[in-house]
């Protein structure tokens, strides 16, 4: 065992010696999880002990593979968080290698002219239809990646007249393994500790990228995500998708529904033709497998496009999440027989199946949605930029362009809906193809609550409210004349002799502030937020350039103090319940420019936290729970001892002026447990979740928000009995305080306190989800604020 773990360390150390710095630097201070050596045998996470294709062996085995078949292009897309490559697998018949390029610019027509494009396939019947299969986005889910493997290995070498059928018909598309790190540490997220498949409406992850990067190449007409391990009917073990309602209003879902359930049923159909030839009495007896859509009315909901799937629907692809039942040998047989139907499926149907998937673009293109409300989809969106801080905005932009979205931006001054903005205004013309995706990813969202009893995860993610830009839906035409944006390059500018003041506007101003911090400027902080560098143009400027901000000079007001360099430790949580709990805010205090380490509970105890000035709770309060299961012990307190160190470590901490800082409803309930707040701490349901009204005090630690402005909760926490604190935030005094997502039993939250700081000590609890996901970028600052507050 020791070898097999030694050795796979050095095939790491070879495949990161060709990898960018930057990425070689993530790997050194990695954590290793105790299930490194244990997955090899006998992991709590691998219960059928399977033994899977270790990470190390792939690339070596589509290399062999390669070299056989005249069929087959391996290309490595890139690196993980973790540094590890990021293997892609193209096969089609020798007569189409060498023509990709040609046929992914056909397929493009789709959304140029998509009537020529359904023209051209009506009457060349021997076109090639892309079918896009990801293996493993989760780590643990070992048996989707095995079955690529498989398929790979199938469709590489076979002759039979089924396989080349397939091949006269398709190109595969394999995302082999599309989280290494994962697969590496045998952990569902990856290195950066982000669950991958809740990745796709932020896409802050390399991985993630990567896959929406290969979805835009090819705009696959099926789209196949292996996963596992799910038997909710043990007569119909796995699952297979379309899904139970609510589906998103921004899909043209009576498309996908033409076929998504038929091609689940052959699925099913080739799962159970084959099952004489499974070993486990589970499969043998197996009477179908089940299909959400058609076996439930709610629970697995295709709502959000955080899902892999979902998301490629909105490039068109039928999508389907595919659950295998084990862990094992024959979770591999289920999921390659799951694959084998739908591309059977696919090769039969394939003309009118992508007929409709034209028909979606046009839809978008011409402006006429039949299943949707008139005005459900504005004419266009404006994004105003503001041109002291544009850097949101930028994002935004860039981030739509990456999708596949058209951006045009105004070459003079124009109104819409009788306003009138100027030159240089971003504008989402919404008559464009993929018009669905933009809609999703600039819309405000609804509210679901009394749609369904609960939601599988998020239910509302707006990019403007949760990333802080404006962008405002247009009822009218917008006609300027505009050009085509193809990316936003940032520079930012320094402007006078200084002082220079750097508003306290986003992300990208609290990072240029602790960059400069780290240079030895001195930076001072006013009541509301601002900041001040006293220092010549030329000890700035290069700073202020990378960040994209536009800085002036000014004068620094009365009230503005000096601060300092901070060091944040943020208790780690190394896996509990398969997920990084703390792993949103590490990212936000890291895209904050703050110097971060992560320490597990045990070292709290063992160490506490002397040389840190901050440290930060955002996590399950598992973390300090002496009642875990089996599988998370490990990344917990091991003793009543321990838990007495930790706490009296972190009680000392905060006596000694630490500042303390809990995030979230279950660091909240753990801050009372320690024993540092005497609030009563009300938790929601751990399903409901969304954008909520918040009305902030707007100076200090809620410096750059409003009275009539937004926060987003996930499991939503609120506070009572507040009399020894500082009211920071409180959530709307209005009963229609819910924006969008889902909430059911809100009533009691309307008006509470949600941001609360202790008086007589330095215990802040913010109960808004201030850096969920890498999501909520707009939130971000309530921690930075939370951190530079005297
Ligand atoms: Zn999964």
């Amino acid at each position: 065992m020791n070898k097999k773990k030694a050795l796979s360390g050095i095939l790491a150390a070879g495949i990161l010696a060709s990898v960018p710095l930057s990425a070689a630097q993530a790997i050194t201070p990695k954590w290793i999880n105790v299930n490194v050596s244990e997955e090899q045998a006998g992991s709590k996470f691998n219960n059928q002990n399977y033994d899977f294709m270790k990470f190390s062996e792939i690339g070596p085995k589509l290399e062999e593979i390669e070299k056989q078949s005249n069929r087959v292009k391996v290309e490595v897309k890139g690196t993980s968080a973790d540094g590890y490559p990021l293997y892609v697998v193209t096969i089609a018949d020798p007569t189409t290698q060498g023509k990709f390029g040609k046929i992914q610019s056909l397929r493009k027509q789709m959304f140029k002219n998509p009537e020529k494009a359904q023209d051209w396939i009506a009457n060349n019947p021997d076109f090639k239809v892309p079918v896009m299969i990801n293996g493993s986005i989760h780590g643990t889910e070992f048996v989707g990646s095995d079955a690529v493997m498989q398929l790979i290995e199938h469709f590489a070498t076979e002759n039979d007249e089924e396989t080349k059928t397939i091949l006269e018909n398709n190109i595969l598309i394999f995302n082999v393994v599309q989280n290494p790190d994962g697969r590496v540490d045998a952990t569902r997220f990856n290195g950066e500790g982000i669950d991958l498949n809740r990745d796709f409406i932020t896409q802050s992850q390399p991985e993630t990228q990567e896959t929406v990067a290969l979805i835009k190449e090819w705009n696959p007409m099926v789209f196949l995500d292996t996963h596992g391990y799910v038997n909710y009917d043990l007569n119909n073990p796995g699952l297979i998708e379309p899904c139970t309602p609510p589906h998103n209003p921004n899909y043209e879902y009576d498309l996908y529904e033409k076929w998504a359930l038929d091609q689940a049923k052959a699925m099913e159909a080739e799962i159970v033709g084959d099952k004489a030839q499974f070993e486990g009495d589970l499969y043998k007896n197996m009477e179908g497998t089940y299909i959400p859509q058609r076996d439930d009315s709610a629970g697995w909901d295709d709502y959000p496009p955080i899902f892999t799937p979902m998301y490629a629907m909105y490039h068109g692809a039928y999508g389907h999440t595919l659950e295998a039942p084990q862990n094992d040998e024959d979770g591999v047989r289920w999921m390659y027989n799951a694959i084998m139907g739908a591309l059977k499926f696919a090769t039969e149907n394939k003309e009118e199946m992508i007929t409709d998937q034209i028909e979606m673009f046009k839809r978008g293109i011409n402006f006429d949605h039949p299943f949707h409300e008139e005005g459900f989809f504005p004419k266009a969106y404006v994004l105003p930029v503001n041109e002291e801080d544009p850097t949101v905005t930028n994002k935004a932009v860039n981030h739509l362009i990456k999708n596949d979205i058209e951006v045009v931006q105004a070459s003079k001054a124009f109104e819409a809906d009788g306003k009138s903005y100027p030159k240089g205004t971003y504008i989402v013309q919404m008559d464009q193809a993929k018009a669905g995706l933009a809609n999703t990813m600039l819309w405000d969202g609804e509210d679901i609550t009394d749609d369904t009893p609960a939601m599988y995860d998020i239910s509302a993610w707006s990019l403007p409210e949760l990333w802080g830009f404006e962008a405002i839906a247009v009822q009218g035409d917008v006609d300027t004349v505009a050009s085509k944006v193809t990316n936003v390059k940032e520079q930012g500018s320094v402007s006078g002799k200084g002082p220079f003041i750097i508003s306290n506007s986003s992300v990208k101003a609290v990072q240029l502030v602790n960059q400069l911090l780290q240079q030895g400027v001195e930076v001072k902080r006013d009541s509301e937020g601002n900041f001040y560098a006293e220092s010549a143009a030329n000890a700035v400027s290069e700073a202020v350039k990378a960040s994209g901000l536009n800085i002036e000079s000014g004068k620094v007001p009365a009230d503005a103090v000096s601060i300092e360099k901070v060091s944040i430790a943020i208790l780690k949580d190394g896996g509990m319940g398969k997920v990084q709990s703390h792993s949103g805010t590490k990212l936000a205090l890291k895209r904050l420019g703050f110097d971060v380490k992560e320490l597990t509970p045990s070292e709290v105890a063992e160490k506490g936290l002397e040389s840190f000035d901050v440290f930060v709770y955002s996590g399950t309060e598992g973390l300090i729970s002496l009642k875990l299961s089996e599988a998370n012990k490990e990344f917990g307190l091991q003793s009543q001892v321990e838990f007495d160190a930790f706490k009296s470590n972190v009680e000392s901490f905060v006596n000694k002026g630490g500042k303390y800082i809990a995030v979230g409803a279950s660091a909240s309930r753990a801050t009372k447990t320690l024993g540092l707040t005497d609030d009563v701490i009300n938790t929601g349901g751990s399903n409901s979740n969304g954008i909520i009204k918040v009305a902030y005090e707007g100076t200090g630690a809620t410096a750059g928000y409003g009275e009539d402005d937004l926060g987003f909760v996930y499991r939503p926490v609120w506070f009572t009995s507040t009399d020894n604190d500082e009211v920071l935030a409180t959530i709307a005094d209005d009963e229609n305080f819910f924006v969008a997502g889902h909430w059911a039993g809100r009533e009691a939250a309307q008006g509470q306190a949600i941001m609360v700081k202790e008086q007589d000590k330095d215990v802040t609890l913010i109960g808004l989800e201030a850096g969920f996901r890498d999501h909520t970028d707009y939130l971000f600052r309530l921690l930075s604020n939370s951190i530079f507050e005297k």
